[in-house]
């Protein structure tokens, strides 16, 4: 296990942002929990959105006295390589999971659990990777309180991946999902619904001024805001469908031809089909000077790029909740999602952005020419976007949710 590095956060920074009432019950929850000790442990440090929401969750309940570590599981690719055919049984297409697959399972979250040192009043387990370490943590910290948040897409899950990650579920007190749906089958915990959020003062979410844009305009040449741009930002991963949203470019740009498409992705450290992912988007795009393919660029970069674009394009075949919708509406750009997972919790079809099926990409096509075609509705989908994400998907409103559960939880 090891520590990941993250900057520095203040509540303060959120005053001028949110209603002072929700900064205010932020307050008052964390006095119940000022002699209290959480940890949260996941299996990334950089790259996706779990690793995304710790680094502000984290640094900001410390500046709100709650006494709270982040440690990030050390694991080799053969344990990736599980977790991930895990997460895609989880989200209904995995590969069968056979006694080698458990065992190398077993034993690094087996290895990781033994390296735990300290007392905790409460521990957050995220997502199905560092979920086998209960076994020894029921022994070691009997006293803890056990979540779990799922962050996966479980709509449709392979039962034999499901069976697997329920055998943990005894020792969990409660389990927080993404979407109600998504906790329909859970036994054994109780359970909630919270809905993740962004940050707004982050690089990737804050506003910038110009310089910073031109540095970044720059940075990304030949790519061009001067025409006509639809961006992708994911990890290369086969249920964000970059392969679908090529095809929806190419749909619009029957209409718009000097059209761009950016296709933005990180290798996320617990993701091993990242490079595979890549290569294949990166081949089936070659030969169109219109095609960006771009990879690990600094949250400034993606920040100005969600900003930048006209339309902002999601065209995900499953997706737990999916940030980066909300992050670009935060910044007025709308967005063209597939009805799948937490899409359309964030999508209101028609007044931010346009929903279509998963299945369809040539409509994604249509209704990104529709929008690119519309100046004044992709003005007005984008300011609908920015107040439905203020109201909804900022970090304090996710924070008083988590903490009301872990009051609740520690009794
Ligand atoms: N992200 C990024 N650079 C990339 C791709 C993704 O910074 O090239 C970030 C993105 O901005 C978002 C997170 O990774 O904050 C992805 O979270 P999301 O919930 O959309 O998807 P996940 O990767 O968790 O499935």
């Amino acid at each position: 296990m090891h520590a990941p590095s993250f900057p520095n956060r203040t509540l303060e920074a959120y005053a001028d942002i949110v209603e002072p009432n929700r900064l205010d019950r932020l307050r008052l929850l964390s006095e119940a929990l000022s002699d209290r000790r959480i940890l949260h442990v996941n299996s990334t440090a950089t790259g996706g959105g779990v690793a995304e929401l710790l680094r502000s969750i984290v640094p900001v309940c410390n500046d709100l006295g709650i006494d709270t570590n982040w440690l990030v599981m050390d694991a080799t690719d053969d344990f990736f390589a599980v977790t991930k055919a895990i997460h895609n049984g989880l989200q209904g297409n995995g590969p069968p999971l056979t006694e080698e697959m458990k065992s190398t399972y077993r034993s690094v979250t087996e290895r990781n659990s033994a390296e735990l040192e300290g007392e905790y009043d409460l521990v957050v387990i995220h997502d199905p990777q560092p979920l086998g370490m209960l076994d020894r943590l029921a022994e070691t910290m009997p006293e803890a309180a056990i979540v779990w948040r799922c962050h996966v897409d479980l709509t449709d899950p392979i039962e034999e991946y499901r069976t697997f990650v329920a055998e943990y579920m005894p020792q969990v007190d409660h389990a927080i999902f993404s979407r109600t749906a998504y906790a329909e089958d859970v036994i054994g915990p109780t359970t909630s619904v919270v809905y993740p959020s962004i940050d707004p003062v982050t690089k990737k979410n804050r506003s910038l001024d110009e310089k910073t844009e031109k540095v970044e305009r720059d940075r990304l040449d030949p790519l061009s805001f001067d025409r006509p741009l639809v961006t992708q930002i994911s990890r290369f991963d086969p249920w964000k469908d970059q392969f679908g949203t090529l095809e929806a470019y190419r749909r619009a740009s029957e209409e718009i031809p000097d059209l761009q498409l950016a296709l933005v992705g990180a290798m996320a450290g617990d993701d091993p089909e990242g490079m595979e992912v890549y290569e294949r988007v990166a081949e089936e795009a070659v030969g169109d000077p219109n095609v960006h393919t771009l990879t690990d660029l600094p949250d400034t970069t993606v920040n100005v790029l969600q900003r930048r674009s006209d339309v902002v394009v999601q065209k995900s075949l499953r997706e737990g909740f999916g940030l980066v919708v909300s992050e670009a509406l935060w910044k007025r750009t709308p967005v063209v999602g597939s009805n799948v997972g937490g899409i359309p919790l964030q999508i209101v079809d028609g007044e931010n952005g346009y929903l279509v099926e998963p299945d369809d990409p040539a409509d994604a096509g249509e209704r990104v020419a529709t929008l690119l075609e519309n100046e004044s509705r992709r003005t007005r989908f984008g300011a609908n976007g920015r107040e439905y994400v203020r109201e909804r998907f900022l970090l304090p409103r996710q924070l008083s949710e988590l903490l009301e559960i872990v009051v609740e939880t520690l009794g």
